[in-house]
């Protein structure tokens, strides 16, 4: 139960650990057309946007997006919530963009207000958001940021790595230009996935730049195997991860077959993250627990930041480990003792009973530690939700 890597399904799992297939192999070349399709389907993107699966991580994903879409002297604002939005400025820095952040008390977002003046006081090309800080389980409103950035006309950049397939995203509808993540969150794939999906804005945005970036984070170098592969034609660049590429076409069709409440696929699947974060914090309350999140509705729905209570520290993390049940410290710079983390993303929300077993292991522990817990309670005012 930590923010990533999570769980995998067992049908994610049996796709995955096969002999390694070759890139050429027909079911791989398959395997690969229908994750570029699914994608945008989870991603809520139009036929005109462009999937990529790269080898890589989270990281390496927001680096694609940095330097095929800006180059040094360009201008961007980051609207920075915590660790990772400080990682994405940093990157932008070392990329020679010029940055304006506009950041906010740890747990709370920036005002839509805050966020304009900025991009009055200095005009930008681009706007980076981190769709839910894995740091503080705070969720910023990606529609009103895409809204602002039609508005002011300059790119938006999402880093999705703790929300895809997880929280709500209409990458069309609301106009976004790049929204990315990692195989090992959400999207419930072992890590060693980059993956993103591109506007056809962000596209030209790569062709207006006047020097290409490296070599091998090159949309351009890119672009021909994804085509490839769509068409179901295999094709060679670099070796892509075979059996990470399979383990995510069984993911991503789990996802688009899930059917929650009367409803089927990406919808159904970010209802049920809804509920399954609603169950665990109607737990959390239960306990007398606060989260790290200012306000509810900045809760994201794919883990719970929470803080210790009174006596409690990060030794309670141990005995909640003894129940079998291992859940992440906390990871705000200069916070990381005050709170802990619980992930609730991917299968384990289809789980309902791994939920339940979290949250009795974490109220035990806290009544170890002498906290006042009614740990009959707390599991009951979860499994209302479910
Ligand atoms: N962004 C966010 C929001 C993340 O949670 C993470 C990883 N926890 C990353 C970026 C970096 O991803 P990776 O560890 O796969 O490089």
């Amino acid at each position: 139960m930590i923010p990533g890597p999570i769980e995998v399904s067992p049908t994610v799992l049996e796709a995955f650990e096969t002999p390694p297939p070759s890139h050429l192999a027909a079911d791989f070349i398959e395997n690969f057309g229908s994750s570029i399709e699914m994608m945008r389907q989870v991603w809520c993107a139009g036929p005109d946007s462009q999937p990529f699966v790269i080898a890589g991580s989270g990281t390496i994903a927001m680096e694609m997006a940095v330097c095929n879409l800006l180059e040094p002297g360009q201008r961007a604002l980051v609207v920075n919530t915590g660790y990772f939005s400080d990682r994405m400025a940093e990157m932008l820095r070392r990329r020679g963009v010029q940055l304006t952040e506009v950041g906010a008390r740890p747990g709370q977002v920036p005002s839509v207000d805050g966020l304009k003046q900025a991009l009055e006081a200095r005009p930008v090309d681009a706007i980076f958001a981190t769709h839910v800080d894995t740091s503080t389980g705070v969720r910023i409103d990606a529609e009103t940021i895409c809204e602002l950035a039609r508005q002011y006309d300059v790119l938006s950049v999402f880093d999705g790595v703790c929300a895809t397939a997880a929280e709500a995203f209409q990458m069309s509808e609301w106009g976004a230009d790049v929204y990315l993540t990692a195989s090992q969150k959400a999207v419930g794939v072992p890590p060693g996935l980059a993956l993103m999906v591109a506007s056809p804005r962000a596209m030209e945005a790569r062709a207006a730049l006047s020097e290409p970036p490296p070599m091998s984070l090159d949309w351009r170098e890119w672009l021909p195997i994804m085509n490839a592969y769509e068409e179901r034609r295999g094709s060679y660049f670099s070796t892509p991860a075979t059996n990470l590429v399979n383990a995510l076409e069984a993911s991503l069709a789990e996802i688009l077959a899930y059917e929650y409440r009367g409803e089927r696929g990406i919808s159904a699947r970010i209802n049920a993250h809804q509920v399954a974060a609603d169950a665990m914090r109607a737990a959390w309350t239960t306990l007398g627990l606060e989260l790290f999140p200012a306000t509810d509705d900045l809760a994201a729905n794919t883990l719970s930041a929470i803080m210790y209570p009174e006596g409690v520290d990060a030794s309670m993390l141990a005995d909640i480990k003894k129940r079998g049940v291992i859940v992440a410290g906390g990871l705000y710079p200069g916070r990381k003792q005050d709170y802990f983390r619980v992930g609730h993303m991917g299968h384990v929300i289809t789980l309902p009973e791994e939920l339940l077993k979290t949250v009795r292991a974490v109220a035990e522990a806290l009544a170890d530690h002498g906290h006042d817990a009614d740990v009959e309670a707390a599991v009951e005012a979860a499994a209302k939700h479910l």
